[in-house]
């Protein structure tokens, strides 16, 4: 028996695994929580999803555009 511990030249080992983060305050990423780290921050983007903050700047929500003119008189 023979433990197999090759070190392949580039290969990246587990330790230098890439963490995802989280998006908001940039901590390691919880498992139950992803993609973020903590129910904090979880709640945190979701309270914006609710408060309807994640609007696209310049792009404002369409008037309404009911009475223009489709009736004939
Ligand atoms: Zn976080």
């Amino acid at each position: 028996m023979s433990a197999r511990a090759r070190q392949g030249p580039g290969k990246i080992g587990k330790a230098a695994a890439r963490r995802p983060k989280c998006p908001l305050c940039g901590k390691p990423q919880a498992h139950d929580y992803r993609p973020f780290c903590s129910k904090h921050c979880a709640d945190i983007d979701l309270g914006r999803w609710l408060d309807g903050r994640y609007v696209v700047p310049g792009e404002k929500v369409a008037k309404d555009e009911s009475d223009d003119g489709d009736r004939q008189a």
